[in-house]
């Protein structure tokens, strides 16, 4: 029988991040600021504009969620990602 499991995945476009910082407060479990000074996810991962985190740990949605919806310019974003075994 197949079977399926799930991932989210929070993303930070940095392009237009106007380096508020709003993120970094609410999110301080996750999120942090790199020496370039746009923010990036701690344990995540680096690719070019964007930083990625996998499934953070359950207690740190909520702040994450916020930050979200805290950003002023919308870099931030999140996706749940179905696979199947
Ligand atoms: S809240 Fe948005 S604009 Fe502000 S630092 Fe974070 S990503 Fe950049």
């Amino acid at each position: 029988m197949a079977s399926s499991s799930t991932s989210t995945v929070y993303s930070i476009d940095v392009t237009n991040c106007i380096k508020c910082y709003n993120c970094q407060r609410v999110a301080y479990h996750s999120v942090d600021v790199y020496d370039d000074e746009f923010p990036y996810f701690i344990n995540g991962s680096v690719y070019s504009n964007y930083r990625i985190l996998i499934n953070p740990p359950q207690g740190y949605l909520e702040d994450l969620d916020e930050a979200i919806a805290g950003c002023p310019m919308e870099c931030i974003s999140k996706s749940i990602h179905q696979k199947r075994k």
